[in-house]
């Protein structure tokens, strides 16, 4: 048995049912669990180490609901930089079926990095693909590594329709041997535990990428053992069209008759969704996880959380998605972001700084359906997050350093605790070597970019200089 106290901390919000924010507190952890909360001096005697929090706002981790690791390693390629979303998944689909299994490994380990560094305890990774030796128990092995609380969606392409947005034939996995596997991780992985590490998520890809079949026999799986369900849904006015050609029907429509909804289920991005669809998610009780830096890169629509939350009745959470439509796995920054679209869209009062907070906290939470996390309070898994709000972003606006978090230019946590224990410390990732990471990723990306040039024979690495000056008329080079 082994504690750790955080003392001195200068602001403590618990996202507790009163919303209480403490000054001067203390928080005690024993073991992978918060034991205690107060405030001024901790009077217990026996403490294994502690920690000054002076200058300290802290709050429960922030929780990712979607992501796809392998794309870590597709970051900032030219040829994606400013594409339409034809262009985008033309060269996503010919990259895809290059990602060996070292690549999986270190794009894990580099996303999980970004995301601890940005505040981020508890992942969701979305992976879809199993070509070449890609094996799902890598990105466990990664997560195990660095210590992030994991939920691995196994997810799949089994079916290829003529479509945009289908993956490669050759890519493809039989149906029956995703659900043998989808299975076999559940049996050996799934954690149903208080403050468990590691669980699984039944997840196909998308409308575009799996059949009916595969909806409903893998939901009917996940349901036999308990595991939540996640997919891509209503993300593009291609699948709106794709789904009303094909069946006649809207995406969350189609969703339900297949038995796709309720609180066990959460869909990435829904921008697409009309009335009628947002009344079967609000019925249902399905949640959503917005990803707005991804629908603004790859510019889909927006997702109406304001609106939704407005009207109540929906759960919606936080995610970066994949680093291919992001560039980047910084949650925090994606919570800044979420306000900021929200607020273009919707008015200057569409979301406030904590309420931001709260979708990536508790939205998480309900979403993944836990009951151990979100929340500083006794009893709960001590996923803690701190950021010294004695730097430069925050001078001059201390008067409120939790919405600081969202509003000012913070893009790094200087603590980070997850599970108990010490993952970040001012500021550095502790126990984890950046420099051989980053050198590793810069070379694998480059050999899998090299590797499906050769292999398609296109070029997607030309830098893409688009002139803005003189100011007669953009051109390309
Ligand atoms: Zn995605």
């Amino acid at each position: 048995m082994s504690t750790l106290l955080l003392e001195n901390i200068e602001i403590l919000a618990t996202f507790d049912e009163q919303r209480r924010v403490l000054k001067n507190a203390w928080l005690l952890i024993q073991d992978n669990l918060i034991k205690e909360i107060g405030t001024g001096r901790c009077e217990t005697q026996k403490i294994d180490q502690r920690l000054d929090l002076t200058g300290y706002v802290i709050l429960p981790g922030l929780i990712n609901l979607h992501h796809h690791f392998y794309q870590a390693l597709l970051k900032n390629v030219p040829s994606l930089q400013d594409a339409s979303l034809f262009r985008w998944l033309r060269d996503m689909r010919m990259l895809m079926s290059e990602i060996r299994d070292e690549d999986l490994y270190i794009a894990s380990k580099i996303n999980i990095a970004e995301l601890l560094l940005s505040g981020c305890t508890t992942t969701v990774e979305h992976n879809y693909l199993k070509v070449n030796d890609m094996k799902h128990e890598t990105g466990i092995a990664a997560a195990q590594e660095l210590g992030i609380r994991f939920h691995l969606a196994r997810g799949s392409h089994s079916s290829s329709p003529t479509s945009n947005g289908a993956p490669l034939s050759h890519t493809l996995e039989r149906e029956d041997d995703v659900l043998a596997d989808t299975e076999r991780l559940i049996k050996t992985y799934h954690d149903p535990s208080h403050g468990a590490m590691t669980r699984i998520v039944n997840a196909p890809s998308s409308p575009f990428a799996a059949s009916d079949r595969m909806y409903k026999e893998s939901i009917a799986l996940a349901r036999k053992y308990g595991v939540g369900n996640h997919t891509h849904m209503a993300e593009a006015p291609d699948e709106e069209q794709y789904m009303l050609e094909k069946f006649g029907k809207r995406s969350v429509e189609h969703a339900e008759e297949l038995g796709w909804v309720g609180p066990d289920v959460w869909y990435a991005h829904a921008t697409m969704l009309d009335d009628h669809e947002k009344a079967i998610i609000q019925r249902t009780g399905t949640g959503i996880c917005n990803c707005p830096s991804s629908n603004m890169y790859t510019a889909a629509r927006v997702c109406e959380v304001s609106p939704m939350l407005r009207q109540g009745g929906f759960k919606i959470g936080l995610g970066v998605d994949g680093s291919a439509a992001n560039n980047s796995s910084n949650l925090l920054k994606e919570v800044r972001h979420a306000l900021m679209m929200q607020r273009a869209f919707f008015g200057a009062d569409a979301m406030s700084p904590t309420q931001a907070l709260e979708i990536a906290i508790l939205g998480g939470t309900a979403i993944l359906q836990r009951d151990d996390i979100g929340v500083l309070a006794p009893g709960k898994a001590a996923d803690i997050i701190g950021v010294d709000f004695r730097q430069l972003p925050f001078a001059g606006g201390i008067h409120d350093p939790l919405a600081g978090l969202v509003l000012c230019e913070v893009d790094k946590v200087d603590l980070s605790i997850v599970n108990g224990n010490i993952r970040v410390a001012n500021g550095q990732l502790v126990g984890v070597d950046t420099a051989p990471l980053i050198e590793q990723g810069n070379q694998l990306g480059t050999n899998l970019v090299r590797r499906m040039e050769k292999r398609y024979k296109t070029s997607i690495t030309a830098p893409v200089w688009r002139r803005a000056y003189p100011f007669d008329g953009l051109q390309d080079e």
